[in-house]
């Protein structure tokens, strides 16, 4: 069972699901020469998937190309259905960072096959997620510089300001298909810079200086 926590809050939420975006910042969906959807592309990593900060990634042995990609996570606080645009927002309980890691290899087979992504995405161990601040101190989550380094060099880097979709839009067409309720979590898609992990790793993800989250490779 997993948990997350707003520490300044002393909040705690029991993790239901992890509902994800993909394709949502231009530059990634060039560097993997996807098109850019005029649907969202959303998938379902189990709370399973969950690990905390000081936690260890475990590549499965039918991958040889885990990708990292860091994200703005959107912890909900209340229960949500058919959610409008205009009060989506209220319904944020707090922001984090999240690493959303894909088995690329895995991933393309099952891409090209027209398959689900689960096995690539949704494995024990796929979804580090850091503590969570409460939404009311973050002013701007549309301006929120999200940043990944692997073994202390920089990786990836960018603003939630280039989002394709941004938050009230992302919240409204998820809830018009899944119910969010208190503790879910949504992964708001991933800026460039995407690349590989190798065994022994160190991730550590932040935004600015608000939260971090460190995790090595098995
Ligand atoms: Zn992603």
């Amino acid at each position: 069972m997993a948990t997350v926590r707003i520490p300044a809050t002393q909040q705690s939420f029991r993790v239901g699901k992890v509902v994800c975006l993909g394709r949502n910042y231009a530059e990634h969906i060039r560097e993997l020469n996807n098109p850019v959807p005029d649907r969202p592309v959303l998938f379902i990593k189990p709370a399973t998937s969950i690990i905390p900060s000081g936690g260890t990634v475990v590549i499965p042995a039918y991958s040889n190309d885990c990708h990292h990609e860091v994200e703005l996570a959107v912890l909900i606080g209340c229960p949500a259905k058919n959610l409008s645009t205009d009060r989506a927002m209220e319904c944020v309980a707090g922001y984090g960072v999240a690493v959303d890691l894909t088995l690329r290899d895995v991933q393309s087979k099952l891409k090209t096959r027209g398959l689900p992504w689960e096995v690539a995405k949704g494995f024990d161990t796929a979804c580090p997620l850091s503590d969570f601040v409460p939404a009311d101190r973050i002013a701007d989550p549309q301006d929120l510089q999200l940043r990944l380094k692997v073994n202390g060099e920089v990786r990836q880097e960018g603003s939630t300001a280039l989002m394709l979709r941004r938050l009230p839009e992302i919240l409204a067409e998820i809830s018009a298909i899944f119910t969010l309720e208190p503790g879910d979590v949504v992964l708001t898609g991933t800026p460039a810079g995407v690349g590989p992990l190798r065994s022994g790793d160190r991730v550590e993800a932040e935004i600015d200086a608000l939260v971090e989250l460190s995790v090595t490779v098995a």
